[in-house]
């Protein structure tokens, strides 16, 4: 499973020597999340995928269309497709077992990039709430830039969720 090829295609085939690649899936259609995917998938295989949202709205195909709730099986795994739109209009995010890559939807103290023309940080608050924060506290969190995080480190920390509350 390769999650966000956005970059650098020559690294991320270089990580995948020894494994079998079922799937590349994007988070979004911004083009530092997926640009690299034809690339890769030339290189070691498996079917790329992304939310058909996104496909129109930055005119991306992939082999697949990912719908909230889809379950992508590789190995002994199961990816769970999240519908987390605000970021990007067919923002996801994506979990296997209680690990969370979370894309620009979420990172670590904060929401993603939120200074893009086509963000829309309400609904990017409502899905980081109502989709994200409700997993168990020791889901862990990999988010498409920076460090590593907890959903109970979100939220105690995160700077979003602490401006909503003090809102009320
Ligand atoms: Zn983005």
């Amino acid at each position: 499973m390769v999650i966000d090829p956005g970059a650098d295609a020559a690294k991320i085939v270089e990580q995948c020597q020894g494994l079998t690649v079922r799937h590349l899936c994007c988070t979004h259609g911004h083009r530092n999340h997926a640009t690299a995917k034809e690339e890769v998938k030339l290189a070691v295989g498996g079917e790329t995928a992304l939310s058909l949202i996104d496909a129109k709205a930055y005119l991306r195909s992939a082999d697949h269309y990912l719908n909230d709730g889809d379950r992508l099986p590789f190995g002994d795994f199961e990816l769970e497709v999240i519908s987390t739109p605000g970021h990007s209009p067919g923002s996801l995010c994506f979990k296997v077992g209680n690990h969370l890559f979370t894309g620009d939807t979420l990172l670590q103290g904060n929401l993603g990039r939120t200074d893009l023309p086509d963000v829309d940080v309400s609904r990017q608050l409502v899905s980081v709430l109502s989709r994200l924060l409700t997993f168990p506290e020791n889901t862990v969190i990999y988010p498409g830039h920076g460090a590593t995080t907890t959903v109970g480190q979100e939220r105690r920390e995160n700077v979003a969720v602490e401006m909503l509350r003090q809102a009320g």
